[in-house]
């Protein structure tokens, strides 16, 4: 634990906004407080890995898929280069944010509550989706025993019905129709008889919402060739059983649509949506959608007194996406590094103004359609399938996270 006397920066969740935002301090305000050696930057997170999350959609399917070894990095191991006593990891889960009272309570993954007073606390626990085969919901042995289960129940699997138009329901129908069903040549539009008869229920008049309506529709004939079916204006009322997809991710299901319609299927994955994790918060600090809600300029979280701030998929500033929680972490911590020389007694002249966060708001979601096309855009432009491929599909962004779980690209202030 911390020794009392150290003013501890307290960061809850341990992927692209909590990774980032710690090495950055580590990097760049630390060293520059008066009395360095008195922070300490404590980094509590359910998981004790940091995972590339964007690879879920293919990783699900196979450990062959990926180099195991870059899909999921030891959180501690990658602040190993920090002086010992100005970082500290805990495996564990926030359970309760006393915001008067300064504390945060957490259950250690070895068992037993304890609670952190903070000096600073950066919020950055995420969000989970339905199904748990699409991200660290809980610790990495969870995601990898979901996995483990999915795996087992695929090859006899001769339906799969998949709830969400959005990217990650699109991706995972993708990756799973061209490793099941394999691909339609060049010249036929759709699979015919496909093996295994893969389903996308979105509750939309398009898929990928997100995106321009001729990008939709690129991705729906991508999807065809693979043997994937778009059922849109289509929503799941129910699930028979309740847990299938969720609890029990092997499960058969009988999916009911709002028009009546019954749809059995061998395997359910309910990709729509995500539910931020902010249950150990007090609803006065969060948005009406469950988000924590924080400033959209300075990323504070205002309700929650001073040096409270909040990023990524938790936080109400932006929409979920890896690239605006890169552009938030030099904001945030510009501003946190400020809070923190306040705090330590320098004037506000000297300090500076508070840095701004703008919400890139351009057209920009890249969709790989199975491991050799897909769609997207960027900034605005529509960019072709073969650099959907290059840029994101050929390993889904794994070629960024090296750096960006070691700190590298955190090297300079930016
Ligand atoms: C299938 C899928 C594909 C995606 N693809 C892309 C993409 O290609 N490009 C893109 O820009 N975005 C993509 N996203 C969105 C992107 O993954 C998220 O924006 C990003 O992961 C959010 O990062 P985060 O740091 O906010 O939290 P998360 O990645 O959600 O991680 C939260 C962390 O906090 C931990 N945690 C949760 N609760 C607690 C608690 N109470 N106490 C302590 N720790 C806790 C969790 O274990 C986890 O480690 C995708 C999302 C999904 C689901």
């Amino acid at each position: 634990m911390a020794a009392p006397s150290k003013a501890n920066i307290v960061i809850l969740g341990g992927s692209y906004g909590g990774v980032s935002t710690a090495h950055y301090l580590l990097k760049h305000a630390i060293p520059i407080l008066p009395n360095p050696s008195t922070y300490q930057v404590i980094l509590i997170s359910a998981a004790s890995q940091v995972m590339c999350r964007p690879a879920c959609p293919r990783a699900l399917i196979s450990d062959d898929l990926f180099s195991q070894d870059k899909l999921f990095v030891s959180i501690p191991s990658v602040f190993k280069q920090y002086p010992k006593e100005t970082f500290h990891f805990i495996h564990g889960t926030a359970t309760e944010l006393s915001a008067a009272n300064r504390k945060v309570s957490f259950t250690k993954s070895s068992g037993g509550t304890e609670t952190v007073d903070f000096h600073a606390l950066i919020v950055a626990t995420g969000a989970s989706t339905p199904s748990p085969l699409l991200g660290l919901n809980e610790d990495e042995k969870y995601l990898r025993s979901c996995w483990a289960a999915f795996r087992q129940a695929l090859p006899a699997a001769k339906s799969i019905v998949i709830a969400g138009g959005g990217p990650a329901g699109i991706e995972t129908a993708g990756e799973l129709g061209e490793h099941l069903n394999g691909r339609a040549g060049w010249f036929t539009s759709k699979l015919t008889n496909p093996k295994v008869s893969i389903t996308v229920v979105t509750t939309s008049s398009k898929i990928l919402p997100a995106l321009r309506p001729a990008i939709a529709d690129k991705a729906e004939e991508l999807l065809a060739k693979v043997g994937v079916t778009v059922v849109k204006n289509a929503k799941v009322v129910a699930v028979t059983p309740s847990g299938a997809g969720r609890d029990d991710v092997a499960a058969k299901a009988s999916v009911t649509l709002e028009n009546g319609k019954i749809i059995d299927t061998d395997l359910y994955i309910p990709a729509m949506g995500t539910v931020p994790n902010t249950s150990f918060i007090d609803k006065s600090l969060l948005a009406a959608d469950g988000r924590v809600e924080t400033n959209p300029s300075t990323l504070r979280v205002d309700k929650a007194g001073p040096r409270v701030y909040a990023v990524g998929d938790a936080a109400s500033y932006a929409r979920p996406a890896v690239h605006l929680i890169l552009e938030a972490i030099p904001v945030v911590c510009a501003n946190i590094k400020r809070d923190l020389l306040l705090a330590a007694g320098r004037d506000e002249q000297t300090v500076g103004e508070d840095r701004v966060y703008k919400e890139d708001s351009r057209e920009t979601q890249m969709v790989p359609i199975g491991k050799s096309t897909g769609v997207g855009a960027a900034m605005g432009y529509r960019i072709p399938g073969f650099l959907v491929w290059m840029i994101k599909g050929r390993d889904y962004w794994l070629w960024t996270t090296g750096g960006l779980w070691s700190g590298k690209q955190w090297a300079k202030e930016s």
